[in-house]
């Protein structure tokens, strides 16, 4: 049942539409499973347009469930006040599919790739909220990760009269705060800086790539070695952070131009322990069994969207690795997803508080562009020069 009353919206939080910032945040809300859709069932999103939506919407007379107990409306309506409406770059309903989700988000990122720049992609969530259905998707409808990559060699292949490329891919897992690579697992990698490219993981295999085909194998390897099963619910699976990670090198024939540009794709370990404190500006608060990467994220989030210049990336492993994948030298999605049901109440209205924080990130994007002759004869080609810095260890 959805709700379809028209009382007016009586609290409005100030939102901005993410324009002219470096972060666009998504919302998805997925479809209620099998059990959300018992006898029980109370919606606890309501979509206005393509980037309006409401949390907890008051409607009289409507029996609300929470935590599948019925309560009276009132009650409810004093203990949390909520009834909010949201902004965001765009909503999607449960009626999108990954494709459509695709469309709009990471699309663009791969013309902003092929200029030079960074760029990230985030799903964010509580467990069982449609993470890794976002990214790694099923047979009959792909995940935005197999469409982005498809993407990106079909540009490639337009650009290449003009320039030569060379793709390397890595797929690692960060779990309790180590760093594993997914596609060679053995110990535990550390990460370095690298003059060119950023931050990188010494020690990862990279993986050249010159087709999406061969990706395909490469992250249902990779997934196979995940912590636990991707789609296994559970609360260890819910705690590793799964990082696909494009390195492109591209040499504009023309003018030896060499572009340098990293897409990160990172599949977040569930929210549900690492709750904000709020949208008011307050930092994220630990408690007990929080997952750290997942609460530094939020802190750096927070900085660069209050402009603040101290950014705590140092604070976990994951903000380290991306450290040169958010703010000043990226382009940001954000994908929160959400449940529907009243079961998620507390993790839909968390989820929806840390995507408010998200935007705003403002900050001047910066080309990655090596353009000496120096460079262009020292830096042969990406996978080998990555490959020689693992081995400097
Ligand atoms: P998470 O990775 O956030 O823990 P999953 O992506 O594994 O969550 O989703 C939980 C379950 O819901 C899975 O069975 C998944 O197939 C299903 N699901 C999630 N999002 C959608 C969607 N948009 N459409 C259909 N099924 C979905
Ligand atoms: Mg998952």
């Amino acid at each position: 049942r959805s709700f379809t009353g028209t009382r007016p919206i009586s609290r409005v939080r100030p939102t901005s539409s993410g324009k002219g910032g470096n972060i666009r945040v998504i919302v998805r809300v997925r479809p209620p499973s099998n059990r959300e859709q018992g006898e029980n069932f109370s919606n606890v999103v309501k979509i206005i347009d393509d980037n309006t939506m409401v949390f907890d919407p008051k409607e009289e007379n409507e029996p609300f469930f929470y935590h599948g107990v019925q309560q009276r409306h009132r009650d409810i309506m004093k203990r949390a006040n909520k009834d909010l409406q949201f902004t965001f770059d765009r909503v999607f309903s449960h009626e999108a599919n990954n494709n459509d989700v695709f469309e709009c988000t990471t699309k663009e990122l791969i013309k902003t790739l092929m200029n030079g720049y960074n760029c990230s992609v985030f799903v964010y969530g509580a467990t069982g909220a449609g993470k890794t259905h976002t990214m790694l998707g099923r047979g009959d409808d792909p995940g935005i990760t197999f469409q982005t990559m498809t993407e990106l060699f079909k540009e490639k292949d337009e650009l290449s009269q003009d320039r030569h490329f060379e793709i390397g891919v890595t797929y690692l897992e960060v779990y309790n705060e180590t760093v594993q690579d997914l596609l060679n697992p053995g110990p535990a990698l550390e990460l370095r800086e690298n003059g060119q490219y950023g931050v990188i993981v010494a020690g990862i295999q990279v993986h050249r790539i010159d087709k999406s085909e061969k990706l395909f194998d490469l992250l249902e390897q990779g997934n196979k070695n995940r912590t636990q099963h991707p789609t296994d619910a559970n609360a260890e699976s819910s705690r590793s952070h799964a990082v696909f990670q494009v390195y492109l090198r591209m040499k504009i024939i023309s003018t030896n131009e060499i572009r340098l540009a990293k897409l990160s794709m990172i599949d977040l370990a569930g929210s549900e322990r690492g709750a904000a404190t709020g949208y008011s500006g307050a930092r994220f608060t630990e408690g007990a069994n929080i997952n750290k990467s997942l609460l530094a994220l939020g802190n750096c989030i927070n900085s660069l969207a209050d402009g603040q210049r101290y950014v705590p990336y140092r604070d976990s492993k994951l903000t380290r690795l991306l450290k040169d994948s958010l703010g000043g030298n990226c382009q940001t999605v954000m994908i929160a997803n959400v449940s529907p049901s009243s079961l998620s109440y507390e993790d839909t209205y968390n989820t929806l508080k840390y995507a408010m924080r998200a935007k705003n990130i403002k900050s001047n994007m910066k080309k990655n562009i090596v353009n000496s002759d120096r460079n262009l004869n020292h830096y042969v080609n990406l996978v080998d020069e990555l490959t020689k810095e693992n081995e400097k260890l």
